[in-house]
């Protein structure tokens, strides 16, 4: 599948904030909209007034590379928002929470989406006690998320837990540090997502 393959900090000079696609090192002076905060490229520097459609255009690039999340991909999350009861930008952020690879940075057990992402796709976690290596698998309430069980003891997973030792969990979700487990208490509401991200703009490029 296509994935996204220029430097990841890029994303973050395009949208002009930081996405925390990279960990730790989002945290540090090394961040690159901490040492060159302008969009990418030749023209980078150059202020550019965006149109309507550019301001709904980049929210909606903005959410897709939040959640590391392809166009096609996107727009079927959209299509099933539609399909929910309730508000469809609401609705859209948080069938985008609910991906297993979200869920497993939320809990703490990545430092950043893209490594969750691969860490699920490795064949490292379990949901309900059964092994899940899709990250777009998207979980319900009550759903039990805990890193394999042979899994538990490798460095990665050390380190992993004690960068993390202090990081706030959702309250949607609850951790057991311990035994390196999780529980959806429920699917989050819109006060609950910490992103900032509007959704209306969003659901405004959709329905042209
Ligand atoms: Fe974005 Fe992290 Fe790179 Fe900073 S270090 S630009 S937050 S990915």
């Amino acid at each position: 599948m296509a994935r996204y393959t220029d430097a990841v900090c890029r994303q973050c000079r395009r949208e002009g904030q930081k996405l925390f696609l990279k960990g730790e090192r989002c945290y540090s002076d090394k961040c690159a909209i901490n040492r060159r905060s302008f969009a990418p490229g030749q023209h980078g520097k150059a202020r550019k007034k965006l149109s309507e459609y550019g301001l709904q255009l980049r929210e909606k690039q903005k959410a897709r590379r939040y959640y590391g999340v392809l166009e096609g991909q996107f727009h079927h999350y959209f299509e099933m928002a539609e399909r929910k009861a309730g508000i469809t930008g609401e609705n859209l952020l948080q069938i985008l929470e609910s991906r297993l690879d979200n869920v497993v940075y939320r809990l703490g057990f990545a430092m950043s989406r893209p490594e969750a992402r691969q860490l699920v796709v490795h064949g490292h976690f379990t949901v309900n006690g059964k092994k899940v290596n899709i990250p777009s698998y998207l979980v319900s309430a009550g759903d039990v998320i805990a890193v394999q069980q042979k899994s538990k003891q490798s460095e990665k997973f050390k380190v992993v837990a004690e960068a993390n030792a202090n990081r706030p969990v959702p309250a949607w979700l609850e951790v057991d540090r311990e035994n390196q487990s999780g529980k959806v208490v429920a699917l989050p509401s819109r006060d609950q997502i910490d992103l900032d991200i509007q959704e209306t703009l969003i659901v405004e490029l959709y329905s042209k």
